[in-house]
């Protein structure tokens, strides 16, 4: 059976291009950056490109603002926890109520545990940040605003260049979580108030664990991880040398194709938006059908029941995600859907670079007889909710 992978917001498969340029990486260049000798000279010539390639692709002025980390959930906890230590006088957050459980349960554990006072901003309907409620609780006390550029599940973007003009005007340190932005749309950063980004390399065809944190030079910072001097002092530990030669190709490979493929698959999701929408009563696009990522289609089906379409979509080999989370044996919508108020289960499909117009052709094929039989008065047999909530499917929740 074909597997039609519409999931790419939860991680992408790894470019062919990529896995070449990282090969070397574990067998001749196998050097340490930090070694004297030649060796680790040219890994270290390796590292500084990739460096440059991931500036490239964010905008950035300086290649020293950026430094490699362990991935998107590593880049928002130091961007956050470096804020709080640099700015003893302000102990306030302002977030909002639908980022990623890298920034929201960091948040809560400042909280319980510091004392942290921690701004959850919430969103409309469509899932569009309250302004209102986001100048209220930006004041002096505030040492940090982290808001992400674009949700995970719904794919709503956020108007981060403007946020981070107003943190400024309370001089607040902004942090964007640009995981799902970063490739997808263009970002010139040294046009923004921006101070810090987020970024990681399984949602752009690069390999998981590796990620970016960008710090906008003069932006005083405190390393999460203590150790050695490596990335100037600001992320102890030896470099994960492939995974950062593999981020940098990723990262050039995103900047030549990003405008092509934003075109490519807005129209292969809308076509399978339209398609659904025109074939499936009571259904509808969750999120801001306007400001939002080109690939992300978050679709809402009246009278169905959590995970059930992605579980049955998954065992004809179509790979998609629920917007509900699991706790303990019952279906509860994300934390997202929940800030929303979206009353039913939706159903995240994304889309990426490998996907095509047969992976839509197949998806309308076989979901209307889906949530027909779903649908239907008593028609969800016992088999149906096997194996269980959450399995075979991910949640967006947490991707
Ligand atoms: C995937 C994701 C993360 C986590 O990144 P990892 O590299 O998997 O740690 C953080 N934020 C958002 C918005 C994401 O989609």
């Amino acid at each position: 059976m074909r597997t039609v992978y519409l999931d790419n917001n939860a991680t992408t498969r790894v470019d062919p291009d990529v896995v070449r340029t990282m090969l070397p990486f574990f067998s001749d260049q196998f050097g340490n950056p930090s070694s004297m000798h030649s060796l680790g000279a040219s890994v270290g010539a390796s590292v500084g490109k990739a460096r440059r390639q991931v500036q490239a692709l964010i905008g950035a002025e300086f290649d020293d603002e950026v430094i490699f980390t362990s991935g998107g959930t590593e880049s928002d906890n130091a961007a956050i926890l470096s804020a709080l230590e640099v700015m003893p006088n302000r102990a306030e957050i302002v977030t909002s109520a639908v980022e990623h459980p890298a920034v929201l349960t960091l948040c809560a554990h400042l909280e319980r545990t510091r004392g942290v006072k921690v701004h959850t901003i919430p969103v409309d309907r469509r899932g569009r940040l309250d302004l209102d409620a986001y100048r209220v609780a930006l004041t002096p006390k505030v040492a940090i605003v982290s808001i992400m550029w674009a949700n995970n599940e719904t794919g709503t973007i956020f108007p981060v260049a403007e946020l981070a003009d107003l943190a400024k005007e309370v001089g607040a340190l902004f942090h964007t979580d640009a995981v799902q932005t970063v490739g997808r749309l263009p970002i010139e950063l040294k046009s923004t108030a921006i101070d810090m980004l987020s970024l990681s390399g399984h949602k752009l065809y690069g390999p998981k664990g590796i990620g970016a944190l960008y710090v906008r030079r003069g932006v005083a910072f405190c390393s999460l991880i203590k150790g050695g001097h490596q990335e100037r002092d600001r992320r102890a530990g030896t470099e994960n040398t492939p995974g950062i030669v593999g981020l940098g190709m990723a990262a050039e490979l995103a900047l030549k194709f990003m405008e092509d493929e934003a075109t490519r698959v807005r129209s292969l999701r809308d076509r399978l938006e339209d398609g659904i929408l025109q074939h499936i009563p009571n259904s509808f696009v969750a999120g801001d059908p306007l400001e939002r990522l080109p690939n992300t289609a978050n679709i809402a089906f009246q009278d169905i029941e959590g995970d059930a379409i992605p579980l049955l979509l998954g065992r004809v080999g179509i790979a998609c995600s629920s917007g509900s989370a699991c706790t303990s044996g019952s279906l509860e919508p994300s934390h997202v859907l929940r800030a929303m108020k979206m009353p039913y289960a939706t159903v995240r499909f994304s889309f990426g670079r490998q996907n095509g117009e047969a992976d839509v052709d197949r998806v309308l094929e076989v979901v209307p007889a889906i949530v027909e039989r779903l649908r239907g008065p008593g028609r969800r047999s016992a088999e149906d909710r096997q194996p269980g909530p959450c399995l075979g499917s991910t949640r967006t929740g947490s991707s």
